[in-house]
């Protein structure tokens, strides 16, 4: 039941008036050791709040992240003042004051989380930092946190990643601008994972780049996850790159999530009509292998002026009264696979039921 809820402040003559930006509302969902879990949505749908909300970069207004270890549950929402304070130290937590720069707060986050948690950004140009080497980028969770301190070891460790991030050795002691985005995003890889963390959140990190070099980025972290057995929170408005690195995949509108399901039922056997509508966007050569297209009409709300009822119906095609007025119960319609619809048990947008009817 995650929530983030974000205060904007609207000035007036003579005050201020505090409304809430609900960026996720009500998010439940588990990830498994050395799973890959895909969360895609349009842009403003929330999935890069919670991405930072599992970390603690941003604070949940409600709800908890529990991180399972084989000892105890870290309920990590729940920590506060001098009790979070205390747990920043013991897991060598250092967040800088004030606004900073995308690359101080990757390094914020990755020294932040170390040995368990870590992230990689979406954009390996502004988040390394100019003035250090590779060598002191990919090194620097496990100087920063304290993991590791003889220089030698320091040393092993960094090379050890690099080359399972497939980067040459050679060009350790360069500076990250006289790289290519591929390989500055290897280099973001390689510092995520130089920890041997058990989880990473990897936030639109193949985006910005070309697609011949977002397919070797993609197997490449899955290598490293069936090598280390780390798990991933694969977030991107991309299906088709979703879909070819996860076992599951969440769909978000709006701050909520409407589906959640292993990869195969999602693609093949949707449920909500959102979904079937971002799958009908991707072209397919196969016609057999095509979705019949819907058009969402008119643009995603604002969140600040989230729809009631199913946030979805102000541009749903079937959507009834029933829709503008009461939010849709989160129900397991088939085995770990959720949907939160009212109409989901008159809905069959499976691939098969199409070509079928079609034909
Ligand atoms: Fe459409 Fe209604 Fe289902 Fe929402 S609840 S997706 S509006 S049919």
């Amino acid at each position: 039941n995650l929530e983030v809820r974000f205060p904007i402040r609207k000035k007036k003559l003579f005050s201020s008036e505090v409304s809430y930006l609900r960026a996720v509302d009500d998010v439940s969902f588990d990830i498994r050791r050395g799973e890959t879990v895909g969360l895609v949505g349009e842009s403003g749908s929330g999935k890069t709040t919670v991405g930072r909300a599992i970390l603690r970069a941003i604070d949940p207004t409600a709800g908890d992240v529990i991180f399972h270890t084989r000892e105890h549950d870290i309920y990590l929402d729940e920590l506060e003042g001098e009790e979070l304070r205390r747990f920043r130290k013991k897991m060598g937590m250092v967040f800088s004051e004030g606004p900073h720069s995308i690359a101080n707060m990757a390094s914020d986050i990755l020294r932040s989380f170390r040995p368990r948690m870590s992230l990689v950004f979406q954009d390996p140009y502004s988040s390394l930092n100019p003035r250090m080497t590779v060598r002191d980028i990919i090194a620097e969770p496990l100087v920063a946190s304290g993991m590791m301190k003889n220089r030698d070891k320091i040393d092993q460790r960094v090379r050890d990643i690099a080359s399972r991030c497939k980067l040459n050795l050679e060009h350790l002691r360069r500076f990250p601008h006289a790289f290519s985005g591929g390989q500055r995003q290897r280099i973001c890889i390689a510092r995520a994972l130089v920890t041997r963390p058990d989880f990473v959140v990897c936030d639109e990190s193949v985006s910005a780049l070309d697609v011949s070099i977002q397919a070797e980025i993609v197997n490449l972290l899955k290598d490293l996850q069936e090598e280390m057995g780390v798990a991933f929170l694969f977030i991107a408005h991309d299906l088709s790159v979703v879909a070819q690195m996860s076992h599951r995949v969440a769909v978000m509108y709006v701050g909520k999530f409407v589906e959640y399901a292993p990869t195969e039922s999602l693609f093949y056997k949707p449920r909500h009509p959102y979904t079937h509508a971002l799958l009908s966007a991707i072209p397919t050569i196969d016609p057999d292998e095509s979705f019949d297209p819907i058009r969402l009409e008119g643009e995603i709300p604002n969140p600040l002026a989230a729809p009631s009822g199913c946030r979805f119906h102000t541009r749903c095609p079937y959507a009834t009264e029933q829709c503008a007025s009461e939010i849709p119960t989160w129900q397991e319609i088939a085995p770990e696979h959720f949907v939160a619809c009212h109409r989901v048990d008159e809905f069959d947008f499976s691939r098969d039921k199409q070509s079928a009817d079609t034909t």
